[in-house]
């Protein structure tokens, strides 16, 4: 069993200077609150915060984290309160067991493997001290290494776990040591048989190349040294993981995965660095395409190193690696390694350790060739614009940050977005505005009698529940004037002794609302509701269908403005989204085939459409307008103005009429004024096909000689 003095000696090798009396203090308080307890291999509970403290101290972490180390299990397991670790240890020491401690509580066991991803930046996200992951990695290393006196399913299940969840957490932070080991403890646990085979295999390779290796060990560092360059040269051991995924992923053979032979430098400097690698390919030719320059180039997670392959003395590939020592602490340890000891300071700012972790990003940065990778860095370890919470069952969801139970209910489903009257978060009854936070566990309350309230947009943040909404809202106002249709003309209709529920019957309605150009007769009764239609020509329509007053048949005024609405309804523009509508122009703005535009519904009058860029649609009611497009048609003209400011010259308004001739445009209207300064305002409107037949227009009058400006009005 490790003792407190390894851990004190350890921490002293690398920080002489180090507040021991706070690791001290934390080992005493410790083996008091575990007194009693033991582990499942027989010895005392105490031990397993000792080891875990241990390899946090040979991680070369600072002595709050190797004190959390060591009072890691202290709120899970004893009667020990945050309050009283905070008094005794400091804010800092406390909120590293605090959040191991909630860390632990989450089990990820059933968890779908394509949710591991969000698990991994769940809990990045949690935990505002980098080093609660740490001491939770180290605290899931002792624990495997102590699986064996667990269940079989135990076994397997945390197994899982490890290799699912933490392995490639402990990747993405660049530990790389404590990853493989991982990796190798749950391969032995998940895969015996194949673990078995791997460890023989590469031991008997290891014992028949061992002559070989150290001889071209010793032939590398020797010539390195008549360089002058002092090196280490290692052969590099392959992870039992690493040899299984190749054997799975690319199909290979023990035989074939284990055919390259791997060595590394550890040199004194960068320069030293390049200087062994030209060394290397003079004495053994480079394969081609192999040479990868992570120094000048560092991977998104520190890694650096020069990567080469040669053929090497009896002609088979070596992989060689050749970095300096500092970059092959980082290589082991990842993030760890980059853990500054504030000289004297035991406490520091959490806030600033994250900050100059994100500076330090922004210069990778400048280095990461691909921006993706760098984002994805960024992105999982400093992402503050996600929140992590899970369902009831276990599932992790992510949300924009400020996500609310309704964005949480709509994402489940929009039935149950439309329901939802509130949430349990963590067994607690919330309001809906209430915002989720990481962690949470979201329960969603629903109740038949609700429905959503446009007051809902205000809080909402995913765009699937502002969708959702809005399409609601909408569908409830074309209800609305469906009732308020029906009831219209149930009443007018009733002065005329007439029955809607028969007339409805008949094929006469429909005939009627066909006639009028409207999809159906449930579409005619919505349009009486807006007020989009005369009720009384309706009405008129109708007797005229069933032969009651027959003297007054449609005047040639309502037919021309039957004719009117069916050119005009559809203008050539297509409203996305609420099928056949009234559509009207705008007539502050005009809009032109082709140019971008937005629609305006109207209280009774249908959709105007506007420019998009529109004063008065900048200041509209958003809730009311919609999206729509132009549908290409030929048959459709457009009325346009403009205005010709020219030198006051006879003749002007002719050339200017002959240009808009020419280029097939129709003269509606001209006049021309003339000013004070000598100059000639003309006004034309002119019938075009789009925007672009306009623009063509307009390019060939600014062509005439004493023509000053064009624009459109
Ligand atoms: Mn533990």
């Amino acid at each position: 069993m490790i003792r407190l003095n390894d851990i004190i000696s350890e921490v002293l090798s690398y920080h002489p200077k180090a507040n021991i009396e706070l690791i001290q203090k934390a080992y005493v308080y410790s083996a008091k609150v575990h007194q009693g307890q033991i582990r499942l291999s027989g010895e005392p509970y105490l031990s397993h915060p000792l080891e875990v403290a241990h390899i946090l101290a040979q991680m070369r972490m600072d002595v709050v984290c190797i004190a959390a180390g060591l009072l890691h299990d202290t709120l899970e397991d004893t009667t020990a309160e945050p309050e009283e670790l905070k008094e005794l240890f400091g804010e800092e020491t406390a909120n590293i067991v605090d959040g191991v401690t909630k860390i632990s509580k989450m089990h990820f066991t059933s968890r779908k493997q394509r949710e591991a991803e969000n698990v991994r930046k769940m809990i990045l996200a949690m935990s505002n001290d980098i080093r609660v992951i740490l001491v939770k990695l180290v605290d899931r290393l002792h624990n495997m290494r102590t699986l064996g006196f667990q269940s079989p399913e135990k076994q397997r299940e945390i197994s899982k776990e490890t290799l699912d969840i933490y392995a490639p957490l402990a990747a993405r932070m660049g530990i790389h040591n404590l990853k493989s080991n991982l990796e190798d403890l749950s391969l032995y646990y998940l895969e015996p048989d194949v673990y078995q085979k791997i460890k023989t295999e590469v031991s008997l390779r290891q014992s028949e190349n061992k002559a070989f290796i150290q001889e071209v060990k010793d032939l590398i560092s020797t010539k390195l040294e008549e360089f002058g360059i002092q090196s280490v040269v290692k052969g590099r051991p392959k992870s039992f993981y690493s040899i299984y995924r190749k054997m799975v992923d690319q199909d290979l053979t023990l035989n074939q995965v284990y055919d390259v032979l791997a060595f590394r430098l550890i040199v004194n400097s960068i320069k030293e660095c390049y200087e062994a690698l030209g060394f290397i390919h003079s004495m053994w030719k480079p394969v081609a395409g192999r040479f990868k320059d992570y120094i000048s180039v560092p991977k998104a997670n520190m890694y650096q190193s020069l990567h080469t392959t040669v053929i090497g003395p009896v002609g088979q590939r070596m992989e060689v690696q050749i970095r300096t020592h500092d970059m092959d602490r980082v290589a082991e340890h990842g993030i760890a390694a980059h853990w500054k000891y504030k000289e004297g300071l035991v406490s520091s700012k959490t806030d600033e350790k994250q900050f100059s972790w994100l500076r330090q990003l922004l210069e990778w940065q400048q280095s990461l060739k691909d921006p993706d990778e760098f984002l994805d860095t960024v992105r999982m370890n400093l992402f503050p614009d996600e929140v992590y919470v899970f369902t009831p069952r276990g599932e992790v969801k992510s949300f924009p940050r400020g996500a609310t139970p309704v964005d949480f209910a709509y994402s489940i489903h929009s039935d149950i977005g439309e329901k939802c009257i509130g949430a349990r978060i963590n067994g607690r009854m919330v309001s809906l505005r209430q915002q989720l936070k990481n962690g949470n566990i979201v329960e969603i309350v629903t109740s038949s009698k609700q429905h959503p309230s446009k007051d809902w947009l205000d809080f909402v943040k995913t765009p699937r529940a502002k969708t959702k909404i809005k399409q609601w809202i909408k569908s409830q106002e074309r209800e609305e004037s469906i009732v308020l249709g029906r009831n219209m003309l149930e009443k007018a209709l009733e002065q005329e002794r007439l029955s809607l529920t028969s007339i409805m019957k008949s094929d006469h309605f429909s005939a009627i609302a066909e006639e009028l150009s409207f999809i159906n007769a449930e579409d005619l009764i919505a349009q009486i509701g807006f007020g989009e239609v005369s009720l009384k020509q309706v009405v008129g329509r109708i007797k005229t269908k069933l032969g009651v007053n027959p003297e007054k048949p449609p005047g040639l005024v309502s037919k021309m403005l039957v004719k009117l609405r069916r050119t005009k309804s559809h203008a050539g523009i297509k409203v996305k989204g609420v099928g056949e509508m009234l559509v009207r122009f705008a007539n502050c703005c005009s809009p032109l085939p082709g140019e971008p535009v937005i629609g305006f519904i109207t209280r009774g009058r249908g959709v105007t459409i506007h420019y998009q860029n529109c004063r008065h649609i900048q200041k509209a009611d958003p809730e009311r307008l919609v999206e729509v497009s132009w549908e290409s048609s030929k048959e459709n003209v457009y009325l346009a103005k403009i205005r010709v400011l020219s030198l006051d010259k006879k003749g002007m308004l002719a050339d200017i009429s002959a240009v808009i001739t020419k280029n097939n445009g129709n003269i509606m209207q001209a006049d021309i004024k003339t000013t004070m300064e000598q100059k000639g305002i003309s006004h034309f409107t002119v019938e075009v096909e789009n925007h672009k037949h306009l623009e063509d227009i307009m390019k060939g009058i600014r062509k005439i000689k004493q023509v000053l400006t064009v624009e459109r009005l």
